[in-house]
């Protein structure tokens, strides 16, 4: 997702109560942030955040950070919480490739993926955020028990991720090939803006959920 740059909105990210800044030291002290020891779920990639914000409305008793890496993407999640403010969410404008400097060993609870972007170009494909070398930065800050949940409705990206799954020494706990018609998977399933555009064309969603 790539909105047109909306000039100020660096700035205006900047200020802003929600965001946290890439430069603020923020490795173990999330804690301190929220004003809790809840569990802290992430989802990179977030888009305008329609996904997370969601989340954080049906699960105050949980944490949400969302990053993104464009200003303009993310000051629309921003305007969203001006209308509905929510206690438990924060917000970095990032990538994700520095991850790890946000983030303690063990910091973080669960990863969603959602829609993210394909790289189709094979000399690209450690920018996917389902490459091994990624996964490896997410072995550096889930706890032993964590899991990412990954959904697409890119085919080639999918089979992808789930080779690197297992190349990355992770565990498939559980997958699909078309989620909403899948009971048990789809049970509680929040879609993004993405999942919806692509569903209501006709497009199967695929999911995984990966663990240690
Ligand atoms: N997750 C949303 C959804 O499902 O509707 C948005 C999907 S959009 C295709 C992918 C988003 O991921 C874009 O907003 C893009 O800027 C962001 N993104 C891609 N690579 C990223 C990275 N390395 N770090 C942070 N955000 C990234």
């Amino acid at each position: 997702m790539r909105l047109r740059n909306i000039p100020g909105s660096r700035e205006a990210i900047a200020d802003n109560c929600w965001c946290i800044q890439e430069t603020q030291k923020t490795k173990g002290t999330w804690n301190i942030i929220f004003g809790n020891t809840n569990p802290v779920h992430i989802e990179i990639g977030m888009g305008k955040g329609k996904f997370i914000m969601e989340l954080a409305r049906q699960n105050p008793q949980i944490n949400y950070v969302g990053i993104e890496k464009y200003s303009s993407v993310l000051l629309r999640g921003l305007q969203k919480m001006e209308e509905e403010p929510l206690e438990n969410i924060r917000f970095i404008r990032m990538d994700a490739e520095n991850i790890c400097d946000m983030f303690d060993k063990n910091e973080v609870d669960k990863i969603y993926l959602n829609f993210s972007d394909p790289w189709p170009k094979d000399r690209h494909a450690k920018r996917r955020l389902t490459s091994r070398q990624f996964f490896d930065r997410y072995h550096q800050i889930l706890k032993q028990d964590g899991v990412v949940e990954f959904k697409t409705d890119n085919t080639d990206l999918f089979d992808f991720s789930l080779n690197e799954v297992s190349e990355a020494g992770w565990h498939l706990d559980q997958f699909t090939r078309d989620l909403h018609q899948d009971k048990q998977m789809n049970q509680g399933n929040v879609m993004t803006e993405y999942e919806e555009r692509f569903s209501s064309i006709g497009n199967p969603i695929y999911k995984l959920i990966a663990s240690r």
